[in-house]
């Protein structure tokens, strides 16, 4: 198809996250409207419930990791993300508050930004296991191109002490 990834297209990980409302209804619908916009899915995590750190007390999150292509670069594609992320009706109330939808880019090939807008890799990626379990699952062995670690590496030093646990809903 003429909008399809090019061939030589980076990995690209993203984190969907959920604890407002109908939490696996936004993930679903974030994967479709992905998908309509030329992120192509090469392998998705399980969801897991985790729970919130670092942000006061608030719902358990739904998270899930894509890994995929994308026709889009990195500063595009967060527009991509945070565009599905108004549609679903997030709101922008309190930093870290609770969210209907959070799609978060959580690297892009071996990509280092650290622009205003956008810090390439994920700056929680080292020590947040709602995001390193899921991603353990689609990328174990992708190297953070900062720490010199793998994915795994990362995962097994420990991270933060919040629980993250299947979910089958
Ligand atoms: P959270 O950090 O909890 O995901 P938000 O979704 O409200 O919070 O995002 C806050 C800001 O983080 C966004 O406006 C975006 O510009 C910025 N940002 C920086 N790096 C990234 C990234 N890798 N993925 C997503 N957003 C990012
Ligand atoms: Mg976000």
């Amino acid at each position: 198809m003429a909008d399809s990834s090019p061939p030589d297209s980076p990995p690209v990980a993203l984190l969907l996250g959920s604890n407002l409302g109908d939490r696996a209804g936004f993930l679903r619908r974030a994967r479709e409207s992905l998908a309509a916009c030329g992120f192509d899915v090469v392998r998705a995590s399980e969801v897991f419930e985790t729970e919130p750190v670092e942000c006061g007390p608030q719902p358990p999150y739904l998270n899930q990791v894509l890994l995929g292509t994308s026709r889009h670069g990195p500063e595009a594609l967060l527009e991509v993300c945070q565009g599905i992320e108004r549609q679903q009706g997030r709101r922008r109330t309190a930093p870290r508050g609770p969210r209907t939808l959070d799609v978060d880019l959580l690297f892009y090939g071996s990509r280092v930004v650290a622009a205003p807008r956008l810090t390439l890799p994920h700056p929680a990626l080292p020590r947040r296991r709602s995001l390193l379990v899921p991603l353990a699952q689609v990328a174990p062995g992708w190297p953070h191109p900062v720490l010199g670690k793998t994915v795994l590496e990362l995962l097994r030093e420990g991270g933060d002490p919040g629980w993250v646990r299947g979910w089958w809903g």
